[in-house]
């Protein structure tokens, strides 16, 4: 693909500079193209950077030496009760945030990526209008990338306008350690935030309307982080749901409405909405051009991520699920190359999910609800049977491989426990490159590691682990 030169001249304007913009124009100016990159924000880094991966695994990061010293000492090791300084554990993630982003500004400049700070809209299938400061730009283009992300979704009766009530954004910004912490969802956002401030000193209840926390994850996966939770979090109410929220003398009141009908009323010091994101997709000018949005406002794209506007292509979380950073990277790469009119397309056989919680919980591939039952194999791995995760404490872990029957493919990989989120890259290679349960049982991993336990889940399919018998399901 290096080598081929663009077309002088060719102008490609990327609106958006998170993990779909401004790989897309760090990566089209390496190629040659003359690349305008349009954000609201000084430097690139997008919601992932400012206001979502980012500080919040350095919070993560914080809470989890807190529970490990709390941990330390089952064997023996006592620190006594941290003592959390807020300011300066907020000036230390904040500062992670400048050094990255200032960072990002550096490289836009080596890379000669012309910045724009302001809002763009379309106003035809070739030019961009940018609202900057008080006056409006016109921006020409040959291309553009719409890489203009998500924002938090609050519906009906969680949209209450209280300082009270926060979305990721407030959560992360960590003004105050509220004593009693409502989560509405237990999704990612509810779950990870949770974990932070429940480790900061907030009793955390979590509210999740479905019967479970972190629906549509495999259950194998989620069950010890349940188990985990229940000692970490106050409570976590399951099938229930929001139904009004008004602020009180005292905090927010909330009524709560179980799936059985029973309701109860409750009083927080403050609440975290975290119900979902939907496609920033509104306000982009988009009638002026052949764009078109899904019924949810994702853009339509085709296997290159181009929308139905031949000269403008969507990537990220605005083109549609999973709405993950790694997602938005690598199709900002394919956009780039089908603008530069190379065979590219968005095809990957797995993309790695981690939900960042403690434990950590990461997937790719199938997973076992997805796969037919008479299609796959499946394998477990129980880390009781990990030396690794023995000396670490941490048993309540599990490898599983989804493999084809017939084959012994590698369909897809799933694990949780501490570190879930390093593992999954080796799941996610095996499943791209087509590996066979006997690629992995025959590749030798260091010893003592928790990188074993996929080997050993080979192994176990094989019948031949030397630490755990398994009964085949
Ligand atoms: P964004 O990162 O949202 O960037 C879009 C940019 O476009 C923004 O800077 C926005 O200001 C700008 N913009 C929007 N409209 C305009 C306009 N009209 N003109 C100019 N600029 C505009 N994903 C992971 O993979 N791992 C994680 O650990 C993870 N943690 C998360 C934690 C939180 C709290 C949140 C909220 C999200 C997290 N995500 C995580 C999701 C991840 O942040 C998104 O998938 C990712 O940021 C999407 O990248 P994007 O480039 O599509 O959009
Ligand atoms: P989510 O879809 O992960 O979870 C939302 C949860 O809220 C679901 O469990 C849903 O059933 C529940 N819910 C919806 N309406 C409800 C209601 N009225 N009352 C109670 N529960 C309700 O959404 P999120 O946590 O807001 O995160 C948004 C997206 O951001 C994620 O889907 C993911 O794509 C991305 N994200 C990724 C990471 C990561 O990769 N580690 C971290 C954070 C966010």
């Amino acid at each position: 693909m290096a080598g081929a030169s663009p077309p002088a001249g060719k102008r490609l304007a990327v609106i958006g500079a998170g993990p779909g913009g401004y790989p897309a124009a760090f990566h089209a100016a390496l190629r040659g193209l003359d690349v305008t990159l349009i954000d609201e924000e000084e430097n690139p880094g997008g919601a992932c950077t400012y206001r979502g991966c980012i500080p919040s695994k350095a919070l993560l990061h914080a809470a989890r030496v807190i529970a490990e010293s709390h941990e330390a000492r089952a064997f023996g090791l006592d620190f006594g009760e941290p003592r959390i300084d807020l300011d300066a554990l907020r000036e230390w993630k904040d500062s992670v945030v400048r050094r990255l982003t200032s960072g990002l500004g550096l490289l836009r400049g080596q890379r000669n990526v012309r910045p724009i700070v302001g809002r763009a809209h379309f106003s035809g299938s070739r030019s961009l209008r940018v609202l900057c400061g008080g006056s409006l730009d016109e921006v020409g283009f040959d291309h553009a990338v719409i890489a203009t992300g998500s924002s938090p979704v609050r519906p009906g009766p969680l949209a209450l306008d209280s300082p009270r009530v926060m979305d990721s954004t407030g959560a992360l910004e960590l003004a105050d350690v509220p004593d009693r912490l409502l989560v509405v969802g237990g999704g990612y956002i509810g779950l990870e935030m949770g974990t932070v401030y429940a480790a900061l000193g907030s009793k955390v209840t979590v509210v999740e309307m479905l019967p479970g926390l972190l629906p549509g994850v495999d259950r194998d996966l989620v069950k010890p982080l349940a188990t985990h939770l229940a000692g970490v979090f106050d409570e976590v109410l399951l099938n229930t749901r929001v139904t009004a929220m008004a602020e009180a003398e005292d905090g927010i009141r909330v009524r709560l409405a179980a799936a059985g009908g029973a309701e109860s009323e409750r009083t927080f010091d403050k609440a975290l909405v975290a119900v979902g994101r939907r496609p920033n997709s509104d306000g982009l000018g988009l009638e002026t051009t052949l764009v078109r949005t899904d019924d949810r406002g994702f853009l339509e794209t085709d296997g290159q991520r181009r929308t139905a506007e031949p000269t403008i292509f969507a990537v990220g979380d605005v083109a549609g699920e999973p709405m993950l950073a790694h997602k938005a990277m690598h199709e900002a790469r394919v956009a780039v190359e089908a603008i530069l009119g190379q065979p590219a397309a968005f095809e990957p056989a797995a993309i790695p999910a981690v939900v960042f919680t403690d434990p950590e919980i990461a997937w790719c591939g199938l997973t076992e609800a997805d796969a037919p039952a008479d299609h796959v194999e499946v394998v477990r791995y129980p880390w009781r049977a990990s030396g690794r995760a023995i000396t670490l404490a941490r048993p309540e872990g599990l490898t599983k491989l989804i493999l084809e029957k017939g084959s012994e493919r590698v369909l897809g990989v799933g694990i949780v426990g501490p570190n879930a989120g390093e593992l999954i890259a080796e799941g996610t290679l095996a499943v791209e490159m087509g590996a066979r349960a006997s690629d992995l049982q025959l590749t030798i991993h260091a010893h003592p590691t928790l990188s074993e336990t996929v080997m050993e889940s080979a192994e176990t399919f094989f019948g031949t682990s030397a630490h755990y018998i398994a009964r085949r399901r």
